[in-house]
């Protein structure tokens, strides 16, 4: 992790009642006990997610109109409490970048409308990689076989591809509205460090290295939620490149997931054919 930043895993999640009052955090205790988090929240005014749910259609109409902000009530304060947030993360931190690694191009675009500087990194990966892995069932173990959600979700291929490309076009709109860094999942892989230190370099922060055996070490997070993979590289990561959908994804879902997004990929300079 680089001086100077903390990452905080999928904000956007807290205002997932299921997730908050499931989930653990990063340091390994139950999301609600993490006195990170109870520290953080614990200064703000009453924050009460549960009424203030996430307002998804005003997300949407702020996405497409320009410029100017919402002039919906809930939304603006629900604005209000992600930019209090933020504050005090940074006031209890001292850290001047806050990585927050939420996937929803919407929720980013609420950071934006905010006193936050956003930097928004649009990480990338080939859409048939993507449908392969969702395919894939994933354990979510630290939660147990009798949670609400044991499994990360799987998803048919069609439906991956289409998830992609909605996200995408989103990030796409997004990206106009804010600094950002288009990422691909294929160049980070290939050269995690220099690709890594590019984003650094552009949010004004030093660079990093990983030791002699490619392992970048991080201390402990208190990020919230994210993929089950994360348990296994808490403290020390190793990025390796994971090509296998090129030989094992099934001919079929190559070519729904290659007609699905074959525009955007594309766009991304990624070739239909492998
Ligand atoms: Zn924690």
């Amino acid at each position: 992790m680089a001086p100077g930043t903390v990452a905080v895993g999928e904000m956007a999640y807290l205002w997932e009642q299921r997730v908050r009052n499931n989930s653990y955090c990063g340091c390994g205790s139950k999301w609600t006990n993490c006195s990170f988090w109870k520290s953080i929240l614990g200064d703000l005014p009453s924050p009460d997610f549960q009424k203030e749910r996430s307002p998804f259609g005003a997300f949407f109409i702020d996405l497409v109109r320009k410029g100017c902000s919402s002039d919906n009530q809930h939304y603006n304060h629900f604005l209000k409490q992600i930019e209090s947030i933020y504050l005090a993360i940074h006031d209890q931190t001292g850290c001047s970048v806050i990585i927050d690694s939420s996937k929803k191009p919407f929720f980013g675009l609420a950071v934006s409308r905010t006193q936050v500087s956003v930097t928004f990194v649009h990480l990338v990966r080939d859409s048939r990689g993507c449908a392969f892995s969702w395919k894939k069932a994933k354990a979510r173990v630290e939660l147990g076989k009798n949670a609400f959600m044991p499994f990360m979700p799987q998803f048919p291929a069609h439906r991956s591809a289409l998830a992609w490309v909605w996200n995408n076009l989103q990030a796409e709109i997004l990206r106009r509205r804010c600094q950002n860094i288009v990422l691909r999942y294929e160049d980070l892989v290939e050269n995690p460090t220099s690709e890594v230190n590019k984003i650094l370099n552009q949010v004004g922060l030093p660079s990093i290295s990983p030791d002699q055996n490619g392992i970048f070490h991080i201390p402990t997070s208190h990020g919230i939620w994210g993929n089950p993979d994360r348990w296994s590289s808490r403290n020390a990561i190793k990025v390796t490149k994971d090509e296998r959908w090129i030989s094992e994804l099934s001919k079929p879902d190559f070519i729904v997931s290659t007609l699905i997004s074959a525009p955007l990929l594309k766009w991304y300079g990624y070739p239909l054919l492998p």
